[in-house]
C-alpha cells in the first residue's frame, strides 16, 4: 500500500468510499421499499377479505330476497299445489326470462322432492334436500347451503312458499360458485381463488393455482392468518375466508402479488442503480481529477526539492493558481531564493574574510616598516638644515610613506582590524556636520539633499569611521554623476521583528538606524556587482580610483556590527544603505574631547616593550630626545625582569599589543600588580578578533604613528607636567576592567 503513489491512494480510497456509499444507499432504499410494500399489501389484503365477506353476504341476501319474492307469488303457490312439473318449470323460466336473471331456481314440494328446476340437467336428485333445504328453512324462515348440480357447486337459499299457515312447497335460488363468482368477489389488485375439494373458481388461470396454494389454507383455514405462497415464480401474500352460505365448504383465498406490488419500486430501483453507476463513474472521474490536481503540484514540489537538494538553486516552480498550492509553490520559490541568496552571501563573506585576512596580515607588517621609514625620515629631516640638498629627497620619502600609511589604514579598515572607538553617535548631527564638507567634495553640479528622520535614536559606532563611510559613498556617488545630479543622504529608524534579508546580508531581528546615500548617476552594471566590495576593484581609471573605497566601507560597517545593502539599476542611479544597530538606551554621546595636551616633553621613566627592533630603537630615540628616561625590552619576560630589578619609579608602560610570548595587556596587568601607579599606553597596528582590550580605550596608540603623535599621547597618559619628576598619584579610582586608567579623549 505504501508503495502506491499518492495519486493512486487518493483515487482508490475515494472510489471505495463512493461505491460503498452508493451501495449502502441503494440497499437501504430497497429494504425500506420492501417493508413498506409488505405493510401496504397486508392492510389491503385484510380490507379485501372483509370486502369479499361483505359481497358474499350481500349475494346471499339477494338470493334470499329473490326466493322470498318468488315464494310469495300466488300463481306459484297454485302451481305448486297442482304439482305439475312442466308448468312450474315454465313459470320459473318465464320469471328468469322476464327479469333477465340467470340464477338456478328450484321448486320443491313440501316433502323436499324437486318439482321443477331451471337448469337443463333436471334429472339429478337432491337426496339430502329435506335435511339441507327444508328443515332449516322451516325453522328459521330460510336456509343457506350449497348444492351441486351437473358438477357445478351453487350457493343457494331456500324459503318456504306458504299461505295462511299452509306450506305449498319450497323455492331454492342459487348462483354457481365458479370463475365468474370469483371475479364478482375480486377487489382491487387482489386475486380470488375459491376452493372446495379442488379449485372451483379463480380469477387466476386455473393451471397456475398449484396444490401448494390449496394445501396452505386447507390444512388450517384460519381466516385472519397471512401467508406467503408462490404461484409459479410469482410471490404472493394471501388470506382466506369461508363463503357460500353458512354451511362450511367453500374457501375464498384472497391473494396479492408481492412481486407486482414491488414492481414500481423495482423500476425505481433500476433507475437508482443506473443513477448509482453514474454517480460512481462521475465520482471516480472527479476523484481522479482531484488526485491529479493534488498530486501534480506535489510531484513538482518533490522534483523541485530533489533538484534543490542536488544543488540546482535556479529551479523554480510555476505558480499557476492563487490557492494553497499556488501559495506552496510561491513559498518554495521564496525559500529557494533565500537559500540561493544565503549561499551567495556565504560565498561573498568567505571571500571577504579570506581577502581581509590577507590584507590585514600585509598591513600589519607594512605598519612596522612604514613606521621605521617615516620615523627615520622625520628624524633626518629634523637634523638637516633648511637648505640642505638632501632635504627634497627625504621629503619625498616621508610623503610616500604617509601615502603608504593611508593605504594600510584602508586595508586594515577593510579587514576589520582597525582600532575603533565606538560611542553613541547621533547620525543626524554627524551628517549635518559633514554637509558643508560634502558640498565642497561633490562640486556645484551635484545637489546635496538631506532627508533626516526627526527623533532619530543613536547608534553605537566610531564617529570618525562613520564619517569615512559617508564620505567614501559620497565620492562614489559624485563619480557616478559626471554631468551633475542629486545626492540624497537619508536617515531613518528601522525595526525588524524577524530575520531580514538584504541582497548582500541576512540581518537579525532588532532595532537599526539606516543611513542611505543615493545618487542619480549611471548606476551599477550587473556584471560589476559581485566585485563591488573587493579591495582594489575599480572601474575608474588609475588616477581616480584605487578600488579601496567600498572595501573600506564594508570593513567599517561590518566591524561596527552593521550591515550594508545596495540597490541599483543601470542608468537609474544607486542607493547604498548602511544599517547600524541602535545604541542601547543610556549610552550617551561621547563627552566632548578634553583639552588637548600640547606639551610633548617630559622627564618620567618609560618602560618600552616592542619586539621589532627597528621600531623599538626609533621609539626609544624619540622618547629620549624629548627628555624621557627609557627602559627598553624586546618582549614581556624581559620587561618583567626590568620592572622587578629597576630600583626607581616606572611611570608608564609603553607596550606593543601583539608580541610573541606575552601580550601587551597581560604584561600591563602583571606589572600593575606590583606597581599600582603604573600608567599604560598600548601600541597596536590592528585589533585581532580575540583581543582582550576594550577597543574604544583611549590608551591605545594606533600604528603607524608619528613622533609628535607618540609624545603627545605619552604626555596625555602621564598627565600635565608636574614640577617634580614624580607623576601625579591616580586620583580617580574608577578604572576599566584591565585596571587601566580611565579614558581620555583621543
Ligand atoms: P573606486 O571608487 O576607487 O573605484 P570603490 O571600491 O569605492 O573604488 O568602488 C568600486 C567600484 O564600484 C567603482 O569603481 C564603481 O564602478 C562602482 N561604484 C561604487 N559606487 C558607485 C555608484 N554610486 N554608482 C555607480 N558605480 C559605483
Amino acid at each position: 500500500m505504501s508503495r502506491l503513489s499518492l495519486r493512486w491512494k487518493i483515487f482508490g480510497l475515494s472510489s471505495v468510499l463512493l461505491v460503498t456509499l452508493v451501495a449502502a444507499t441503494l440497499l437501504y432504499v430497497r429494504a425500506r421499499a420492501g417493508a413498506y410494500t409488505l405493510d401496504r399489501i397486508q392492510q389491503e389484503l385484510t380490507a379485501t377479505r372483509e370486502a369479499v365477506e361483505r359481497a358474499d353476504g350481500d349475494r346471499t341476501d339477494g338470493l334470499r330476497e329473490t326466493a322470498q319474492l318468488l315464494a310469495s307469488f300466488p300463481e306459484l303457490k297454485a302451481l305448486l299445489e297442482t304439482g305439475d312439473q312442466a308448468t312450474v318449470r315454465d313459470f320459473l323460466l318465464t320469471y328468469l326470462l322476464q327479469n333477465q336473471r340467470s340464477e338456478l331456481l328450484v321448486a320443491l314440494d313440501p316433502s323436499g322432492t324437486v318439482i321443477a328446476r331451471t337448469d337443463i340437467d333436471a334429472q339429478v336428485a337432491l337426496p339430502e334436500a329435506r335435511v339441507r333445504w327444508i328443515l332449516p328453512a322451516l325453522e328459521t324462515g330460510s336456509a343457506e347451503n350449497q348444492l351441486v348440480a351437473g358438477g357445478t357447486i351453487y350457493s343457494g337459499v331456500s324459503v318456504p312458499a306458504e299461505a295462511s299457515g299452509t306450506i305449498f312447497g319450497f323455492v331454492v335460488v342459487g348462483v354457481p360458485i365458479d370463475d365468474a363468482y370469483a371475479a364478482s368477489l375480486q377487489r382491487g389488485n387482489a386475486e380470488v381463488v375459491l376452493v372446495r375439494d379442488g379449485v372451483v373458481g379463480a380469477t387466476l388461470p386455473r393451471d397456475r393455482v398449484t396444490r401448494e396454494v390449496i394445501d396452505a389454507w386447507r390444512a388450517e383455514p384460519s381466516a385472519a392468518r397471512l401467508r406467503d405462497v408462490r404461484v409459479g415464480a410469482e410471490r404472493f401474500v394471501g388470506t382466506s375466508t369461508s363463503i357460500g352460505g353458512r354451511a362450511p365448504g367453500v374457501l375464498a383465498i384472497v391473494l396479492m402479488s408481492r412481486d407486482r406490488a414491488m414492481a414500481p419500486y423495482r423500476e425505481i430501483e433500476i433507475g437508482l442503480v443506473g443513477l448509482g453507476f453514474l454517480v460512481v463513474a462521475l465520482g471516480m472521474a472527479g476523484s481522479a481529477m482531484l488526485a491529479k490536481t493534488i498530486t501534480t503540484p506535489v510531484a513538482k514540489l518533490v522534483e523541485g526539492t530533489r533538484a534543490v537538494a542536488a544543488g540546482d538553486l535556479d529551479y523554480r516552480l510555476d505558480v499557476t493558481s492563487r490557492d494553497e498550492i499556488g501559495a506552496l509553490a510561491e513559498s518554495f520559490n521564496t525559500m529557494v531564493d533565500g537559500r540561493r541568496r544565503l549561499e551567495d552571501q556565504v560565498r561573498q563573506s568567505q571571500k571577504m574574510e579570506a581577502v581581509g585576512r590577507l590584507a590585514g596580515g600585509v598591513a600589519h607588517d607594512f605598519n612596522n616598516l612604514l613606521m621605521v621609514i617615516a620615523g627615520r625620515a622625520e628624524v633626518l629631516l629634523g637634523r638637516l638644515g633648511a637648505d640642505d640638498p638632501l632635504r627634497r629627497d627625504l621629503q619625498l620619502i616621508s610623503d610616500a610613506s604617509k601615502r603608504g600609511t593611508s593605504l594600510t589604514r584602508q586595508l586594515l579598515a577593510f579587514s576589520r582590524r582597525q582600532i575603533l572607538r565606538p560611542t553613541a553617535v547621533d547620525l543626524n548631527a554627524l551628517v549635518t556636520r559633514m554637509a558643508d564638507m560634502l558640498r565642497r567634495l561633490i562640486g556645484e553640479d551635484v545637489v546635496l539633499q538631506l532627508a533626516l528622520s526627526p527623533e532619530l535614536r543613536r547608534v553605537t559606532a566610531d564617529p570618525g569611521q562613520i564619517e569615512q563611510v559617508i564620505m567614501n559613498l559620497a565620492i562614489n556617488a559624485r563619480d557616478a554623476m559626471p554631468s551633475g545630479g542629486v545626492l540624497t543622504i537619508e536617515t531613518r529608524g528601522l525595526v525588524f521583528a524577524e530575520l531580514h534579508m538584504t541582497g548582500l546580508m541576512t540581518v537579525p531581528p532588532g532595532r537599526y538606524i539606516a543611513v542611505s546615500v543615493a545618487d542619480t548617476g549611471h548606476g551599477i552594471a550587473e556584471s560589476v556587482r559581485p566585485f563591488l566590495f573587493d579591495p582594489f576593484f575599480t572601474t575608474k581609471d588609475a588616477s581616480k580610483g584605487t578600488g579601496l573605497g567600498l572595501s573600506t566601507v564594508y570593513g567599517i560597517v561590518r566591524q561596527s556590527n552593521g550591515y550594508i545593502d545596495v540597490q541599483s539599476e543601470p542608468q537609474h542611479g544607486a542607493t547604498f544603505t548602511v544599517l547600524l544597530p541602535e545604541a542601547e538606551q543610556g549610552l550617551e554621546a561621547a563627552a566632548p574631547h578634553g583639552a588637548v595636551v600640547r606639551t610633548s616633553v617630559g622627564s618620567e621613566t618609560v618602560l618600552l616593550v616592542e619586539d621589532e627592533k627597528d621600531v623599538r630603537d626609533l621609539i626609544e630615540e624619540t622618547l629620549r630626545s624629548a627628555g624621557y628616561r627609557v627602559l627598553a625590552a624586546g618582549n614581556g619576560q624581559e620587561a618583567t625582569g626590568i620592572a622587578r630589578t629597576y630600583p626607581g619609579p616606572i611611570h608608564v608602560l609603553l607596550s606593543d599589543v601583539l608580541m610573541p610570548g606575552m601580550r601587551g595587556p597581560t604584561l600591563a596587568r602583571q606589572l600593575q600588580a606590583t606597581r599600582p601607579n603604573l600608567r599604560v599606553l598600548l601600541m597596536s597596528g590592528y585589533t585581532d578578533p580575540v583581543t582582550d582590550l576594550a577597543e574604544g580605550d583611549a590608551t591605545l596608540l594606533q600604528k603607524p604613528f608619528s613622533a609628535s603623535e607618540l609624545l603627545q599621547r605619552i604626555r596625555e597618559v602621564l598627565g600635565p607636567l608636574s614640577s617634580g619628576t614624580h607623576p601625579p598619584v591616580n586620583q580617580n579610582p574608577s578604572t576599566d576592567y584591565l585596571g587601566l586608567p580611565s579614558r581620555v579623549g583621543s
